[in-house]
């Protein structure tokens, strides 16, 4: 008798027992897959997890249907790190196993299957898989448990499995868009003729050819505004046809370039390594010495001092010894930047791991990871990649390691990425860096317990000073009557100024849509989303209200719809108001907007970040996307429009992420050449934080805000635990979460703070009530959460309650 114990891909914390037979038993190892009968019709993907002897008591073991693998797709030291992560997260293996496979390896019974109608190879299909294919023919879409009906037979996943290889079918969620960029041909000087007087020179060359001179001429005149030249513009402004450019760039007087194809695609050949300053060599040796005793280390190095540069070094390094590397990063949509900058060093040694490429690109990925393949030695990735199969690890870099995009919040693992990094870093024996300009509270709190290694980095590269950051008092302001719209008359004489200069803008307003309010001013009234407590966001430019949390809208009435006056006002503004307002006040300059509403799609990032790269856009108006590590060269300004609503917020790291993310999208001016500016509006100016920010103090933001901490019983001192409660019934939820903090206070006592409901108490009709309950330092963390699990077993025993779904949330901040 021979037995298998699999994960299952579903939230049940316990492994699953099925039978085998002596043959299978000697086949199958660890991390290989199976196909398991669950249920009554379920067909599932478990991971052999435990090979063994012993029946289970209380159940019956089921046979399998059959072995999905020939050798494990899941090593030992991943799943150890799952482990880790379903234990100190309090979630089951399978959510980790669910989280952590590419979809295409998780084919259920449920899996939509979907033909490819690229795929036009049939003659290379065998026997069933044409079948299949012949199938979805007549009928746009199969589930595998259909696919078993028209085979007659259960054993169906390794069919699918080879119709996937094939490229013959693609299952749900795989579709996305491809982005090709946009090509624009740029005009430039040849380099023989890029000194500054080779204008007359050229002019004489060309006496005889009329058309060719007055394309030279009009090159030099639209080269005065220093922005690249597009080849359009240039046969427009000088009225030439395509021909005549073509002749002078024979002629090798000018030549064509693309600035998309050059910044973000790789074309093969790789740079040397930057040679670093003293200072970024410095702090290369000090995090290698740090490293000699100290397997993690937070490197803090202020905005634009290089970073990246120096993580290049440390990346060579463990490349030469043959080891693999990890690169976090906290969203890859807004990376691009850093992929082209290590591709121009390591070429086609990187691969890019993120949940929403498409399912080839992950299980690709998945597989030469898995087989430490030369073109997977640096993985780049957003928090998921933490879950992929390494065997050789030598080092991972956190980039930006404060970014709160490192928590995965749902659905469980609740996981984070950081962390979850340190103990993968840990398992391997490989040595892990925090990079930040801005660290979190808890890894310097590390670092300055000698937790963590620490090395300092505090010179911008090329000597550049940090920006100068000017607080703007907007109530004296609007007091003097200096506003215009949400402008200060400084924060206009700012932007005139760069412009003039013609250099570029960002400007940050951490809110989307025009106005987040909208209220009647005869009764006082503002719609409300049906389905959340929370009042609609008004977008002007479609004319609608919409709801930040759950995606309804509808259109912008003209009247009430509670007293029926035509009195509907709106209140505060978004980043589509200051967009509107701009294109008034500068008309002849390109306003751009950068937030939620104009990245949809994949590539929706890319598209912005690439035509203000190209100075297509003159001002960039966005949220806190726009925080996030770019490095654009042509930024002398930031204006931040309202700094209080970000220190207004009801969570204890409020004032630490105000902190962030005003350092971080200051960081963005003055990159290059000299001291940017930096202009911040506020009706608060005397407000530590701002003050600190306007020093870039981070020592006094930190002492201050640990201060806070250790009086109030939080992070980094005490740990919380959040526990949230989810039903459409209101009674229920609120009976169920009084029950709970009953029980909870009986172990607990007064670390349990709630019930309470958040500020936005419904959404998608859901009632939510939360608790936090706190640890003090010496209290025992496994202990405390063998107890919650423990109440929790209790509370899933009550008829009432069982429908309420329940939500472990561990360092949930
Ligand atoms: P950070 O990540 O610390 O904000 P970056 O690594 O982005 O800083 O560096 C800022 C800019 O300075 C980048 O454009 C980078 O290419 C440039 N830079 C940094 N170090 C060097 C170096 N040693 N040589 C040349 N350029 C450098
Ligand atoms: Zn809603
Ligand atoms: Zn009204």
């Amino acid at each position: 008798m021979y037995f298998i114990n699999v994960i299952l891909p579903i939230p049940i914390t316990k492994t699953f027992t099925y039978s085998i037979t002596e043959d299978e038993a000697h086949f199958l190892q660890k991390g290989m897959r199976v196909a398991v009968p669950f249920g009554k019709s379920k067909i599932y993907t478990a991971l052999v997890f435990e090979i063994h002897q012993n029946p289970p008591l209380v159940y019956e073991a089921k046979d399998i249907h059959q072995i999905l693998d020939e050798k494990p797709i899941v090593n030992e030291s991943q799943l150890k790190h799952w482990e880790w992560i379903a234990d100190y997260y309090m979630c089951s293996l399978g959510d980790v196993y669910r989280a952590s496979l590419p979809s295409a390896f998780l084919l259920e019974s449920e899996t939509i299957i979907y033909k490819n109608e690229s795929f036009s190879d049939e003659e290379i299909l065998k026997d069933d898989a044409f079948l299949i294919f012949e199938a979805l023919q007549q009928q746009s879409q199969l589930t595998v448990n259909q696919i078993a009906d028209i085979l007659q037979k259960k054993t169906v996943l390794p069919v699918i499995n080879e119709l996937i290889k094939k490229s013959a079918i693609i299952i749900k969620e795989e579709i996305y868009e491809v982005y090709k960029p946009k090509l624009i041909k740029y005009v430039r000087l040849h380099q023989d003729y890029a000194a500054d007087d080779s204008l007359g020179k050229l002019l004489e060359e060309l006496s005889k050819a009329k058309k060719q001179r007055e394309a030279v001429l009009t090159f030099f005149q639209l080269s005065t505004s220093k922005k690249p030249i597009k080849a359009k513009d240039l046969e427009k402004k000088a009225d030439i046809s395509s021909s005549i450019l073509k002749a002078l760039v024979d002629k090798d007087i000018f030549e064509f370039y693309h600035i998309k194809t050059d910044r973000i695609q790789f074309k093969g050949d790789t740079n040397e390594l930057k040679k670093l300053n003293e200072f970024q060599e410095k702090a290369l040796a000090e995090i290698k010495e740090s490293f000699k005793e100290k397997d993690v280390t937070l490197l803090h190095g202020i905005t634009s001092s290089g970073k990246t540069e120096v993580y290049t070094k440390l990346i060579q390094d463990v490349l030469d010894e043959g080891k693999q590397v990890l690169f976090l990063l906290p969203e890859i949509a807004l990376t691009t930047q850093i992929i082209t900058r290590l591709q121009v060093y390591f070429g086609n040694q990187i691969s890019v791991f993120h949940s929403k490429y498409s399912m080839n690109e992950r299980v690709e990925v998945w597989s030469n990871v898995l087989e430490n393949k030369p073109k997977a030695r640096i993985i780049l990735g957003a928090r998921s990649s933490v879950f992929l199969p390494f065997s050789n690890l030598g080092l991972i870099v956190v980039d930006e390691e404060h970014e709160t995009s490192y928590k995965q919040f749902e659905p469980s693992p609740r996981y984070n990425a950081r962390d979850a990094a340190i103990v993968l870093a840990k398992i391997h024996n490989a040595k892990i860096l925090l990079g930040s300009a801005t660290p979190s509270i808890e890894s310097y709190f590390n670092a300055e317990q000698k937790k963590y290694g620490f090395v300092e980095l505090n010179r911008r590269f090329g000597n550049i000073q940090l920006p100068k950051i000017e607080l703007i008092d907007i109530k004296v302001k609007q007091k003097k009557k200096e506003m215009s719209g949400h402008f200060s008359d400084r924060l206009l004489k700012l932007i005139q100024e760069a412009l003039d200069l013609k250099e570029q803008v960002i400007l940050f307003q951490n809110r989307r849509g025009f106005s987040p309010v909208v209220e009647c001013k005869t009764c006082g009234v503002s719609p409300q989303c049906p389905n959340c407590d929370v009042s609609l966001t008004y977008h002007k430019f479609s004319q609608e209200l919409r709801c930040h949390y759950c995606s309804y809208q509808r259109a912008m009435p003209n009247s009430c719809g509670a007293c029926g006056s035509a009195t509907l006002n709106t209140k505060g503004f978004g980043t589509e108001q200051i967009e509107l307002e701009l294109k008034e006040l500068f008309p002849d300059f390109k306003i751009g907007r950068m937030d939620l509403d104009t990245t949809r799609g994949k590539f929706g990032y890319q598209k912005i970040i690439g035509a203000f790269e190209a100075r297509e856009i003159d001002v960039l108006v966005g949220t806190q996307m726009l925080s996030k590590g770019l490095d654009f060269d042509n930024v002398s300004l930031v204006g931040i429009l309202n700094a209080d609503s970000m220190l207004n917020y009801p969570d204890f790291r409020a004032h630490e992420r105000a902190y962030q993310m005003m350092v971080q999208v200051s960081g963005r001016s003055g990159r290059f050449k000299e001291q940017g500016n930096v202009g911040i509006q506020t009706f608060n100016p005397y407000h530590q934080i701002l003050q600190q920010v306007s020093t870039t103090n981070y020592l006094e933001m930190y002492k201050e805000q640990l201060q806070d901490r250790w009086q109030f019983e939080y992070p980094p001192f005490f740990r919380v635990i959040k526990i949230t409660l989810k039903h459409k019934d209101y009674i229920k939820v609120d009976n169920g979460i009084d029950w709970l903090a009953k029980s909870l206070q009986n172990s607990f006592g007064k670390h349990v703070l709630g019930p309470t409901a958040p500020a936005v108490a419904r959404i998608r009709n859901q009632f939510i009530k939360n608790l936090v309950i706190k640890i003090p330092p010496k209290q025992s963390l496994q202990k405390t959460k063998k107890q919650i699990l423990k109440i929790k077993d209790t509370f899933e025993s009550v008829k009432e309650f069982r429908p309420i779904r329940f939500i472990l949330d561990v360092d949930a901040y």
